[in-house]
């Protein structure tokens, strides 16, 4: 049994490892952002909220994310592991964590910070694109990652869309948020011992072999 964290800066390939290590073990993906990204386009009070606050680049308030992790992990599909990406992003949220897991009596497990300098962030946050019908993830200023066709997912034919949080402003925003709220979290889990880093600007595959050892390794 698995139970794995992603900890990246924005755009640091965290979605593509999540998605690979799904494959891989057959544990569910647990992305707050694909969780809020769908509440933001129902038409209610709270998809208005969610919706202006992920634009802005700024966290969906503490009570509402709580929730939400905390009725997720309770579902069937993740008592035999799963990987949560994008929480917790404040000390707050990763001690609410560790509160929510021992209630439902599971391990932290793995702890994997994706490490990425901001220069190569702001490249992939420009050019990233993503297909409307599968979610295949595009860089358009990468040409091991730029779609065949301009505009079109190579994967189903869908139509390649810019999140609209995918903007320089927006990105100075969430890094620097990222920075503030998560060096204490890093910290956190590095005194638990359980936190292990790996080199984010390497290849995606490379990223991934990397990932897969700390899995194994964990294991053994
Ligand atoms: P992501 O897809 O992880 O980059 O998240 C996109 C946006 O969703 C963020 O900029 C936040 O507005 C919101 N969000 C995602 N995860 C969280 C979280 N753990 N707490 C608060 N807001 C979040």
């Amino acid at each position: 049994m698995k139970n794995i964290m992603l900890i990246a800066p924005p755009a640091a390939g965290k979605g593509t490892q999540a998605e690979m290590v799904v494959k891989k073990y057959g544990i569910p993906h647990i992305s707050v952002g694909d969780i809020l990204r769908e509440i933001s386009k129902e038409d209610s009070e709270l998809g208005n909220y969610v919706l202006e606050t992920m634009t802005s680049g700024k966290l969906v308030k503490d009570e509402i994310t709580y929730q939400l992790i905390e009725n997720r992990l309770q579902q069937e599909d993740c008592k035999n592991g799963f990987i949560i990406d994008g929480f917790p992003r404040n000390i707050e949220q990763a001690l609410k964590y560790d509160e929510i897991l021992q209630k439902i009596n599971q391990p932290i497990g793995n702890v994997i910070l994706i490490d990425v300098d901001p220069k190569t962030l702001e490249k992939r946050i420009t050019g990233r694109r993503i297909c409307e019908d599968c979610h295949a993830i595009f860089n358009i200023n990468d040409k091991n990652q730029a779609p065949q066709v301009e505009s079109f997912c190579d994967y189903c034919g869908g139509h390649l869309y810019q999140r609209s949080d995918d903007n320089i402003e927006a990105f100075q925003n969430r890094y620097q948020t990222y920075l503030e709220k998560t060096a204490p979290i890093i910290k956190h889990y590095e005194d638990m011992g359980v936190l292990v880093s790996v080199d984010g600007t390497q290849s995606m595959e490379e990223v991934f072999q990397d990932i897969v050892h700390i899995i194994q390794g964990s294991e053994k």
